[in-house]
């Protein structure tokens, strides 16, 4: 049996972290299977339907790299399934699913449905949910109705006793009593549409999918699934229900714990292979010490033996981490054209850059490349080369066992010392700064932090002497200066 598995998103919302996870584990187990990987979008529900979505569906797995292996022919290409282009079918089995008594008609209003759930929540009864009122009608009560004009929709007859029982993959066996399941789900709604548990079910089958991995939250809809498959005479496929995505305080990951939409992420300049990587460790492991995977690696080795029951953490500085490590493999020219959205959308470099700015570039690439954890750091980390320095922070510049007055001393005696040394490797540089700073009984590091944040506004530039060497001495010259004045009216 070859594989074949599916990631069916509702076009409801942007993508998010819990999303992509869902979708990367399909991929790779299709790709490590020699199987098929389908994307079909479950747009039925028109309510929450957002064009948006959708587009931001194409445009994440687009960045993620994951196309999907076939759907309905769009002259030469194929565009995914799409449950709204398919609702003849969700009809016609809708109404087979009447005919065999494994569904009905029900023609309560929703006006009666609203009262029926207010009561019910004023009576604290119970049993909630619809009350089966017309799961028994008439002929001829069916037949008022429809001549009242009253569209109907289409509900599922759960078993009023016994279990359901299925076997899940990675949970083992899921029973539920039939009482406790929601009594009689709408399959299809009075605007002909049908709901997710028939659409979802109709095209697993038709299909033919093997293996449904999805989030954890579906899995009170796995006993449902089973009783349509059971009305429909149709043999499930094997269900995994994926480990919850959590936030590091063990609350199920959301907006509290910081940005969860993956074109969030895009916009601050996570590589996708870093995102690829670290997601497919979220409730996954290869084995007990293994970090790195290329997408080439996890599309041979991914196996669903080796998902994990227990909830998996997304860690956001983890993440941080493992981009970081990314953009160290990309070389000077990848990453010059990574950063230079960045630095074009910040007005630093023309559109396109000039000879010069393209030269200063590839200056800067090898000084900054350890430094950034995501591609927009770049306009904080080279941001001093591109414009002028407007604030000074005089906890920054003043070292904490100095005082103004000391700090521009300091400041002065480098400003003098900076050009003999420019010329030097950074190591040789920074071995005559420490003698200098021994010589004048302080630390090195109070010697260089006021000299490098007046020339570059910040404490975590690049190497010092290389970013006086690319801001140039005569500029490097007019920050001194204007921070020893600054520090000369705070005596
Ligand atoms: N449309 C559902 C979703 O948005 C699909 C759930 C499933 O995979 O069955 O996640």
């Amino acid at each position: 049996m070859s594989v074949r598995v599916r990631y069916a998103p509702s076009p409801t919302g942007m993508q998010h972290i819990g999303g992509i996870r869902t979708a990367l584990f399909n991929y790779f187990f299709a790709r490590a299977n020699g199987g098929k990987f389908i994307l079909r979008i479950e747009d039925t529900d028109r309510e929450r339907y957002q064009e948006e979505a959708l587009q931001d569906l194409y445009d994440t797995l687009k960045w993620l790299g994951t196309e999907w292996d076939e759907g309905p022919d769009k002259g030469g290409d194929y565009g995914p399934y799409v449950q709204s282009q398919r609702t003849e079918l969700y009809r016609e089995y809708a109404r087979q699913l009447v005919e065999s008594g494994h569904a009905y008609y029900c023609f309560c209003t929703s006006d009666r449905l609203d009262k029926l759930r207010k009561d019910q929540k004023e009576n604290k009864k119970e049993a909630s949910g619809y009350d089966r009122k017309c799961r028994n009608l008439s002929r001829s009560e069916i037949d008022d109705y429809e001549r009242e004009g009253i569209k109907p929709v289409i509900r599922l007859k759960v078993p009023l006793e016994g279990e359901t029982v299925f076997q899940d993959h990675i949970l083992g066996r899921i029973k539920k009593k039939n009482k406790d399941v929601s009594p009689d789900p709408v399959l299809l709604k009075s605007d002909g549409f049908p709901t997710y548990h028939l659409a979802n079910v109709i095209d697993d089958h038709f299909m033919e999918i093997t293996h449904i991995m999805r989030a954890q939250e579906w899995l009170p809809s796995g006993p449902i699934h089973i009783i349509l498959y059971k009305a429909f005479g149709w043999e499930p496929p094997v269900y995994c229900h994926l480990p919850m995505v959590m936030g590091k305080d063990g609350q199920k990951l959301s907006k509290r714990h910081g940005s969860t939409a993956v074109r969030d992420f895009i916009a601050k300049g996570y590589l996708p292979e870093a995102v690829t990587n670290y997601i497919s460790l979220i409730g996954w492991a290869y084995d007990d010490s293994r970090e790195f995977f290329t997408r080439e690696e996890l599309e041979e080795l991914f196996t669903i033996d080796k998902l994990n029951k227990a909830p998996g953490v997304f860690d956001y500085k983890k993440l941080d981490w493992f981009n970081g490590q990314y953009i160290r493999r990309k070389s000077d020219e990848e990453l010059k054209e990574l950063v230079l959205p960045y630095l074009e959308k910040a007005g630093f470099v023309s559109s396109p850059v000039t000879i010069i700015e393209n030269e200063l570039l590839d200056s800067l690439m090898p000084l900054v490349k350890e430094r950034l954890k995501v591609l927009s750091d770049i306009t904080e980390v080279a941001g001093f080369l591109f414009r002028d320095i407007t604030h000074y922070n005089a906890a920054d510049v003043i070292p904490k066992k100095m005082d103004a007055a000391r700090t521009a001393e300091v400041l002065t005696l480098m400003r003098e010392r900076i050009a003999k040394v420019i010329d030097l490797p950074e190591e040789d540089a920074d071995n005559r700064f420490k003698e200098f700073a021994e010589e004048l009984g302080i630390k090195f590091g109070d010697l260089m932090m006021p000299f490098r944040v007046a020339v570059t506004g910040t404490r975590m530039s690049p190497p010092l002497i290389a970013s006086v060497k690319l801001l140039g001495l005569e500029k490097t010259y007019t920050r001194v200066d204007r921070v020893i004045e600054l520090l000369k009216n705070e005596v």
